[in-house]
């Protein structure tokens, strides 16, 4: 039998909750009659690791992860280090080295949940963002000098190279004509940035070409917005830089009724180096320890995690039994504005997985 070696990163705040109640849904589903196991191996890298190591992970720690077959990731951050601290230490020095260029963040409306947009049903919200994950805003590029005086400056330099943007431009081309719409949105804002933008924007329509039975347009990031919750059935697939689509993918997830149940795949296609998947969602330090962060998010990434292995049959198990509980809602969490505590999702959905296979 397969067994699939997969690292657990808790991280933070409620990452710890979520995690844990991730890898029990996977363990349940392995353990039955899956055709695979799973192994997990654990590590505790974050801002606890950091106060004890003034690091967020060890300096060998890619090292410890890069053989394994996926990575379940829970969040980065912590209330007494620098959110950037915590952000470059742990996840992006993960993603980036890892080659992770694709961030692919599906999004529509699970039964029973309800959107904040009214009339707004499941059929007329679902979406795939992709994100890309390699550069662009998040090049890392920048420098601060004279801090503290009146003459300090500070930049940080948006990097987009042809590379880059011509494989996230393929990639999301793909995965549109993968879905039944065959439509994608490229997310610019060449009007202002006039250099990197408009070659993004060159690069779509050059990489359009070669997928002639898709159909997509351009939208500026800002109309963008407005396009989201006022006619959400006109898009389908979209790609955007790595800051518009951070931005985008966060309204997207309120509008499909929580950020905790948002999920997260940080592709590496080529599979060169293990793909991570994780919640949108952060640290949520006002409700960590209550035993009410909502799962739902990390299970659609555990989803998407076993996509990514090619267990189609285990993830489409998973999904039905996410949906299911998601229709009840004695199983809704506070941000979806029920009573259900983080133990009893993961009970109810551990049940619909048993209840599918009996
Ligand atoms: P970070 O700085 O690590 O991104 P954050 O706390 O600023 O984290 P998020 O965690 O992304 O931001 O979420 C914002 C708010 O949404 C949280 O403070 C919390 O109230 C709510 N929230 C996010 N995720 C969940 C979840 N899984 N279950 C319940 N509520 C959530």
């Amino acid at each position: 039998m397969k067994t699939y070696k997969i690292a657990a990163i808790p991280g933070d705040g409620i990452g710890t909750e979520v995690v844990a109640a991730g890898v029990e849904v996977l363990n349940a589903l392995a353990g039955r009659d899956s055709g695979f196991t799973l192994r997990f191996d654990h590590f505790d890298w974050g801002g606890a690791y950091y106060k004890t190591h003034g690091r967020m992970m060890p300096e060998n720690g890619r090292d410890l992860i890069r053989r394994h077959d996926a990575i379940l990731f829970g969040s980065a951050g912590h209330p007494d280090i620098a959110d950037h601290v915590t952000l470059w230490g742990l996840r992006l020095a993960i993603c980036q080295p890892f080659d992770q260029y694709a961030n692919v963040r599906p999004i529509r409306i699970l039964p029973g949940i309800t959107s904040p947009l009214r009339h707004v049903n499941d059929k007329d919200l679902d979406w795939v963002i992709v994100r890309e994950n390699s550069e662009g805003e998040y090049a890392g590029v920048g420098g601060r000098v004279h801090q503290d005086s009146p003459l300090e400056a500070a930049t940080d330099v948006a990097i987009f190279t042809r590379a880059g943007v011509e494989r996230i431009m393929r990639f999301a081309f793909r995965l549109a004509r993968s879905r039944p719409r065959k439509l994608l949105t490229v997310v610019t804002k060449s009007n202002a940035q006039r250099h990197a933008m408009v070659m993004w924007d060159e690069i779509a329509a050059q990489v359009a070409r070669e997928f002639t039975d898709i159909g997509w347009d351009k939208m500026l990031v800002d109309a963008m917005t407005v396009r989201m919750v006022t006619r959400p059935q006109t898009l389908d697939t979209v790609v955007a830089t790595n800051l518009h689509a951070d931005i985008l993918s966060d309204l997207a997830a309120a509008l499909a009724g929580s950020l905790g149940i948002a999920p997260t795949a940080n592709i590496n296609p080529e599979r060169t180096f293990p793909s991570m998947f994780e919640p949108v969602h952060g640290s949520a330090f006002d409700i960590v320890g209550k035993g009410i962060a909502n799962p739902i998010g990390t299970f659609w990434s555990s989803v998407m995690l076993l996509e990514h292995l090619g267990e189609r049959a285990a993830a489409g198990r998973l999904m039905s039994a996410i949906e299911r509980v998601t229709a009840d809602s004695r199983f809704h969490t506070p941000d979806l504005g029920g009573k259900a505590r983080t133990v009893g999702v993961t009970s109810a959905v551990i049940d619909a997985i048993h209840d599918a296979n009996d």
